[in-house]
């Protein structure tokens, strides 16, 4: 019977297109990397642009050496959760130093690391949202951010995608002593930025707090990649911000940069956090190494040779778009989507690039909305100029040409 009923579940996704099959990475994450066919099969290698390690440190040299001497240091394992005996030195220093790059921007900072971006969303949304709150959440949010405001016990209210004036009116119907903002800083299937001085302004006028899912901008953004904040110069109490540790960072894991006190009940009472092994101390230790290296002069070069790229990018696709009849996102971030719409067309333009050994991903709902399949293009540091312009010829020569009326 359950075999029956996913036998016809399957057979319904590939009836629209929407299957999904792994490839098998065969060498580390790099522009050019070898993969598995969709099938298993055959390897090939090939000019990729669908990470998220947007400054190219997954494969650095210094992050590779800090995870080998941290395992040496702390072992491969930490064997515990945080709170019985898992908790290292590794770890404490990297939320100490987080906590510091916070400082500025969030008074009274502290930081706690997760071991995913997941987790901490999930731990946030359910330990902060009480029966008694209200958790305001964008329409674009990560599906983490989904989850965790379905395992909360507090009402849910959603706003349109950067609709100002809706979020608005529902705080100001709202009755709710302990008002949430819930939303991602960079979207990820789209690029484009939250409105966050806006919000920020909202939420002092209303008396609500923002939690900030700044996945796709800590490491990119900001003169040192302290991420978001630090990019607007905001500074407010009201923010209980999460970064990401997998992607611009090149590692594992995430954070949430918060007041001490909210950080505090975090640690006593977040699930996610509690009742889990902690995460290999190496990792963390890993970490520290990557936060100098984004902090510093190599940070800063390679944010610029990001900026260089995305540039390069958008100029060329402005016009291929164009004359394709597809729609190229309003994003000024590594993430620049070419929204196709039809699934089948999504799918036959990435099968179509990758005959040419580039990699691009046809990204369909219900990741994202019906109607609007796209390529996700992404960019990274260790993408060249000569790379991005070989992706602009390969896709100029598998563009739908439409007719000239
Ligand atoms: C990737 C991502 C996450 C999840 O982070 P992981 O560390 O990969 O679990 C959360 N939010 C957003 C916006 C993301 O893009």
């Amino acid at each position: 019977m359950l075999l029956e009923h996913l036998t016809l579940a399957a057979a319904e996704r590939d009836e629209k297109a929407l299957t999904r099959r792994r490839r098998t990475a065969y060498s580390a994450c790099a522009p050019q990397q070898a993969v598995s066919d969709a099938c298993g099969g055959e390897m090939h290698s090939l000019l990729t642009f669908c990470s998220n390690d947007y400054l190219g440190l997954a494969n650095h040299p210094a992050l590779i050496a800090a995870m080998a001497e941290g395992a040496r240091q702390f072992g491969a394992g930490s064997g515990a959760s945080h709170l019985v005996s898992g908790h290292s030195l590794a770890h404490h220093r990297l939320e100490g130093e987080l906590a510091a790059w916070f400082a500025p921007n969030i008074p009274h900072a502290a930081a706690l690391y997760f071991s995913t971006g997941y987790m901490a969303n999930m731990a946030v949304l359910t330990a902060l949202g009480s029966a008694d709150a209200t958790l305001f959440c964008e329409a674009l949010n990560h599906a983490s951010l989904i989850d965790g405001a379905r395992l909360a016990r507090a009402e849910v209210r959603r706003y349109a995608h950067r609709n100002m004036a809706e979020l608005e009116g529902l705080l100001v119907a709202s009755t709710s002593p302990l008002k949430l903002i819930v939303t991602d800083s960079v979207f990820s299937m789209d690029g484009d930025f939250a409105p966050l001085a806006e919000l920020l302004a909202l939420a002092e006028r209303h008396d609500a707090w923002i939690i900030l899912d700044d996945a796709h901008g800590f490491g990119v953004l900001g003169e040192q990649g302290h991420g978001v904040l630090e990019h607007l110069a905001l500074t407010s109490p009201r923010f209980i911000y999460i970064g990401t540790l997998g992607k611009a960072a090149g590692v594992a894991g995430a954070f949430v940069a918060a007041h001490e006190t909210i950080i505090d009940h975090l640690v006593n009472t977040a699930r996610q956090y509690i009742y889990t092994t902690a995460s290999p101390p190496a990792v963390a230790h890993a970490l520290s190494a990557s936060l100098a290296l984004i902090a510093g002069d190599e940070g800063r070069q390679r944010r610029a040779q990001l900026d260089k790229l995305i540039h390069t990018l958008r100029s060329g696709l402005a016009g291929l778009t164009r004359a394709a009849g597809w729609r190229l996102g309003e994003s000024s971030t590594a993430i620049q989507p070419v929204i196709v719409g039809d699934n089948v067309a999504a799918l036959a333009l990435s099968a179509a690039l990758e005959a040419d050994g580039i990699r691009v991903g046809a990204i369909r709902p219900p990741t994202v909305p019906v109607g609007t399949a796209r390529l996700r293009i992404t960019l990274s540091a260790s993408h060249t100029v000569a790379d991005v312009e070989r992706l602009l010829a390969s896709l100029a020569s598998v563009v739908p040409r439409k007719e000239a009326s």
